[in-house]
């Protein structure tokens, strides 16, 4: 067996899927949560998809283009969330009318894709819930989870990193749909080359609005680091985290949307919310 799908099948066992539960992917029509599908559907698991269009112009049709193609492949459900329609405008659009905003209001910058985050993961779950999913997978891998690590470091709050792992926890809230990600264990390179080997219909290219992140100068530092440095990144951060572990956040609801949210407004809302 190849190493990457002994490694995937690992991270399943130890999250303890079992093939009743409903698992629903968020594809992008990247690498990761194209492979993410293809190994879940590989082992046999019961798997939809789920793909948000940003209508971020030739980028999101791309993407689009590759989502059908891999759903085509693997016989497999896909549920389309269309941005301009549910939301009455596309990722452009909303993120440049919050950034104008705060910056009127707050004389700060908020960077492109913290607010395209904040966004993508509000919509995940509501859509993922109305599905009637026990997971959502997504493709997040070890290099993004050493990047957030760095991130939460050097913005002094480790803590932030708490509820990360192969299965989100912490968070015990009726409305909240766990999340795995099966690719936490496994090198980016090593999922490209993967992902090329088996011919996977991808879109290679980055979003065109991931300019000036900070992850990317993290990411950019972390480029020539070794995957076992990496991994010892999460290592480490796990043995600290142990000791500001919470049991659990409780149940709480955003008080405009509904959403599970850490305080009395979620994060989408108060971005969405500077604009009303
Ligand atoms: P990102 O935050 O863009 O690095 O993406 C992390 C993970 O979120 C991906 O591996 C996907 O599982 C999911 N994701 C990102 N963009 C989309 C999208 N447009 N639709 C559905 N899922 C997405
Ligand atoms: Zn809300």
């Amino acid at each position: 067996m190849d190493k990457l799908e002994k490694k995937f099948k690992e991270t399943i066992k130890r999250i303890g899927l079992n093939k009743e539960k409903k698992i629903v992917v968020a594809l992008s029509g990247g690498k990761d949560s194209t492979v993410v599908a293809y190994l879940l559907h590989k082992l046999g698991h019961k798997i939809e998809g789920l793909h948000i269009d940003l209508k971020i112009g030739k980028y999101s049709e791309e993407c689009l283009k590759k989502v059908v193609e891999l759903c085509k492949l693997l016989d497999m459900r896909l549920h389309l969330y269309d941005m301009k329609k549910e939301m009455g405008s596309g990722m452009c659009y909303l993120r440049t009318a919050i950034q104008t905003e705060h910056y009127k209001q707050k004389k700060s910058q908020i960077k492109n894709c913290a607010i395209c985050g904040v966004i993508k993961k509000w919509i995940l779950n509501k859509a993922v819930r109305g599905l009637k999913a026990d997971y959502i997978a997504t493709g997040h891998n070890l290099d993004d989870e050493a990047q957030t690590i760095l991130m939460n470091v050097f913005k002094g709050s480790l803590e932030l990193s708490a509820s990360s792992g192969i299965v989100t926890k912490n968070i015990s809230n009726k409305k909240f749909i766990p999340r795995i990600k099966p690719l936490f264990y496994i090198a980016e390179e090593d999922i490209k080359k993967y992902s090329k080997k088996n011919k996977l219909p991808v879109h290679y290219e980055g979003c065109p609005c991931a300019i000036d992140s900070y992850r990317i100068q993290i990411r950019n530092f972390l480029e020539k680091v070794p995957t076992k440095q990496k991994e010892n990144i999460i290592k480490n951060s796990k043995k600290l985290l142990k000791r500001v572990e919470k049991k659990s956040e409780g149940v709480k609801y955003c008080e405009n949307c509904g959403e599970p949210s850490r305080g009395k407004i979620c994060k989408k809302c108060q971005l969405v919310g500077i604009c009303a």
